[in-house]
């Protein structure tokens, strides 16, 4: 559904990435693993359109090239991303920063089932509707981002640390949230510190290191290379 290929990105001299190519399909969660300043979140960056990729690269998604699109466009071609510390509105109330999350034309027919099933996802928050955003707890503020992206309707969701801060218990209902998600057909590229739990939902995960895909497995078979054991997963 989602294929990256041959993908760079620079900031000023510096080279982000180079030559990354990926791919998520429906329904799969996919985990993007590496150090501080490898490259993950320009990644999801350059997918989304926030950054520019360089000549040379390209996404595509359902077969359409995207790669030079805007980012509201890219929205409109399935694409949502629920940025590092989660981008939300937070003088609005839950329900209004969940509105807003539906201003993609795609998003526009069933606005009203879309909520409804974003509060069946998490129920947490429709019992908060009203609550001005800013004043709910970090997790629960990572559940609004999260809605707020699903309103516009995705194929594919991709996030950026979204378990950073929260309580294990809270990264625990998170990530089964996730995978609740990808059962309904959604794409998951998912950016994570969280190795191991975020291995457990997953079906595949890429290795990156300084602006390159340095692996490509299975999670199954991540969870076992010792190389990733020692370097993502505590030690052997
Ligand atoms: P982290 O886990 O620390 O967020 P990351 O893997 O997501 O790291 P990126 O944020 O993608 O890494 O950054 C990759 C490299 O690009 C880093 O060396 C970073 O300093 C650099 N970089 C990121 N954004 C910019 C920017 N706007 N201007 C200049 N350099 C940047």
């Amino acid at each position: 559904m989602l294929e990256v290929s041959n993908l760079s990105v620079s900031y000023g001299r510096h080279r982000a990435l180079e030559g990354v190519s990926a791919r998520v399909d429906k329904g799969e969660i996919c985990v993007v693993l590496g150090a501080n300043g490898a490259g993950k979140s320009t990644l999801l960056k350059a997918i989304a359109g926030i950054v520019r990729a360089e000549t040379g690269s390209t996404v595509v998604m359902n077969d359409k090239p995207i790669t030079a699109l805007k980012p509201h466009r890219i929205v409109e071609e399935g694409i949502a991303l629920v940025p590092e510390g989660r981008g939300i509105f937070g003088d609005l109330t839950v329900a209004e920063n969940l509105r807003l999350g539906a201003f993609a034309a795609r998003a526009r027919a069933g606005e009203a089932e879309t909520l409804r099933r974003i509060y069946a996802l998490f129920p947490r928050l429709a019992e908060r509707k009203a609550q001005i955003a800013r004043t709910m707890s970090g997790g629960e503020q990572q559940m609004v981002a999260i809605g707020r992206a699903l309103m516009s309707k995705p194929d594919i969701l991709m996030l950026d640390e979204p378990s950073l801060g929260l309580s294990p218990l809270l990264s625990q209902e998170l990530f089964r949230a996730l995978a609740e998600v990808a059962k309904t057909g959604v794409g998951i590229l998912l950016v994570e510190q969280n190795a191991k739990q975020s291995l457990k939902i997953a079906e595949r995960g890429y290795l990156i290191e300084n602006g390159h895909v340095t692996g490509e497995n299975t999670a199954k078979a991540l969870m076992n290379d010792p190389a990733v054991v020692s370097a993502y997963l505590g030690g052997a």
